[in-house]
């Protein structure tokens, strides 16, 4: 996964107790999360932002810039087209 602002490869993070998208959704009262794994930006983009192991984004530091995914990132495939078009 790569990091959808600069593009460099993420890193394991410290493990975290966080809420997924599909719990928020399917039960939004829920109080307690198991640890889980988490990845970040080497060149620590976006502060408390990290990335799940889909390569969703938690922190919304970035709105709009899409999933670390490539397979799922159409704002990702935005950069990179602007890159090569540099
Ligand atoms: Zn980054």
């Amino acid at each position: 996964m790569r990091c959808p602002r600069c593009g460099m490869e993420l890193v394991r993070g410290e493990p975290k107790e966080y809420e997924t998208l599909s719990e928020h959704v399917s039960n939004p009262n829920q109080e307690e999360y198991p640890l889980r794994a988490t990845y970040a930006c080497p060149a620590g983009c976006g502060n408390n932002t990290f990335w799940d192991p889909d390569g969703a984004e938690y922190g919304r530091n970035f709105p709009g810039l899409g999933s670390a995914r490539d397979s799922f990132a159409e704002a990702s495939d935005a950069r990179v087209a602007a890159e090569m078009a540099k």
